[in-house]
């Protein structure tokens, strides 16, 4: 299973990753919203990466989730922030007291956070939103869990699925957020919330593997 140093490599794996992406997060944003989803996103991890010096020892995977998500809301703001926010607040609540997440787990997790996404956001799958990322992820983990993968395999199939959600948000009409306002003006153009989640999923898969 998965224990507190991956859930630890994975923020930090989380926040470069963001930092090497913050431009083209702001320009798929410029596109269909107001610009700003690189620079929410960056702000919100780099002010994760000092908190985790400050982690008592004994901490799990759940700790730094939850961690993730009060520093997220605090700091991201916008549509991003709250909804990343539920998302990493319920998957600390699934991942509970566990020290170490195996397959399973990281399947219930990765569907927690998704509902939590879709519980504060209202959004569908096909609505062109950060959900068209996720619900593919969960899918794929947990047929990958079903199948007796491993958790790196889990995490793996979870970020391909989601990268290949957020690329299937292109050609898509938004029904949620800004880029709704724009009909068919935004056909065409990635979901910026689906491509940070694509990141964020590969980072996960990064660190376990
Ligand atoms: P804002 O739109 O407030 O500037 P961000 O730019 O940080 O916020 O985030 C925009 C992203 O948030 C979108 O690309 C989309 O993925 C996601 N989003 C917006 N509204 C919703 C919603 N109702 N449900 C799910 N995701 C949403
Ligand atoms: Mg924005
Ligand atoms: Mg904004």
């Amino acid at each position: 299973g998965l224990d507190i140093t991956w859930a630890v490599d994975w923020v930090r794996r989380s926040a470069q990753v963001i930092a090497e992406h913050r431009m083209e997060l702001i320009e798929l944003d410029r596109a269909i919203g107001d610009g700003d989803h690189g620079e929410n996103m960056d702000r919100g991890f780099q002010a994760v990466l000092p908190k985790l010096d400050d982690l008592p020892a004994g901490s799990t995977p759940g700790d730094v989730l939850k961690l993730v998500a009060t520093t997220l809301i605090s700091t991201v703001g916008g549509a991003a922030g709250p909804l990343y926010g539920t998302a990493y607040l319920r998957a600390a609540t699934a991942a509970g007291p566990a020290v170490s997440l195996g397959p399973e787990e990281l399947a219930d997790v990765l569907a927690a956070a998704r509902d939590g996404i879709v519980a504060r956001g209202k959004a569908e799958p096909g609505d062109k939103t950060m959900v068209d990322a996720w619900t593919p992820a969960v899918d794929a983990a947990r047929d990958a869990a079903e199948a007796g993968e491993d958790a790196a395999t889990v995490l793996d199939a979870a970020a391909d699925a989601a990268e290949r959600g957020a690329v299937a948000t292109e050609p898509l009409v938004a029904r949620k957020g800004r880029a709704s306002y724009l009909g068919e003006r935004a056909v065409g153009h990635r979901d910026p919330g689906a491509e940070s989640s694509a990141l964020l999923l590969r980072a996960a898969a990064d660190s376990a593997a």
